[in-house]
């Protein structure tokens, strides 16, 4: 129907989630409209994010060094860990300024249906950072879905087998259950993170 060029950028677009074959259409109609050079400023965009961005060495969030700039930052609590299923939750929890200590990014959650076991997420390395001393809490900020909870308690019951000197904490209930973290507004996700409890 189209020529093979915009063929495919039709298709590549049409791979992002959410977007449906319609949308993949307009975008690519938008881009073909676009002048050149913002049309390549958004190729050279993906390109670099993909070169140049990996994983913390140490907390597993985003990063374009070996640490990410929070581990990198002095100046925060390195006695606190905060647990979180993607990189993208880390953002949300950040905007409510509550929260001055590390993260901890799993790179998902636990789901048995799906094949996801504790060994394909960094719960190992998590396990290994509290364990090698100086955390004296580790707040559980998985998403309040089934699964988030499923990896919230694995977690709890292993930090308290392997290191029972570290306080485990949870989030405050009032988080729109079955919701994602990084769709919480900051007020609800700030009142979460303060009034956390120990599980
Ligand atoms: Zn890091």
């Amino acid at each position: 129907m189209y020529a093979p060029p915009v063929q495919r950028l039709i298709s590549e677009l049409g791979k992002l989630p959410g977007i449906g074959q319609r949308t993949a259409q307009r975008l690519a109609f938008h881009i073909l409209r676009a002048d050149a050079e913002d049309a390549t400023a958004l190729a050279d965009a993906i390109r670099e994010v993909k070169e140049r961005i990996r994983l913390c060495q140490v907390c597993f969030n985003l990063a374009d060094e070996e640490r990410c700039r929070i581990c990198q930052d002095e100046r925060r609590d390195a006695a606190v860990i905060c647990v979180v299923e993607e990189p993208g939750d880390v953002i949300p929890i950040e905007r409510t300024h509550e929260y001055r200590g590390r993260y901890h990014v799993l790179g998902g959650a636990l789901s048995p249906i799906d094949g996801i076991d504790p060994e394909d997420l960094k719960i190992a390395e998590l396990l290994a950072r509290v364990e090698a001393g100086g955390v004296t809490e580790v707040v559980l900020a998985t998403n309040p879905t089934t699964t988030g909870e499923a990896t919230a308690l694995h977690i709890a019951a292993a930090l308290h087998e392997r290191a029972p000197e570290a306080a485990v904490t949870r989030l405050a209930s009032g988080l729109p259950v079955g919701a994602d973290l990084e769709y919480a507004d900051e007020v609800t996700l700030g009142k979460a993170l303060a009034g956390r409890r120990a599980v």
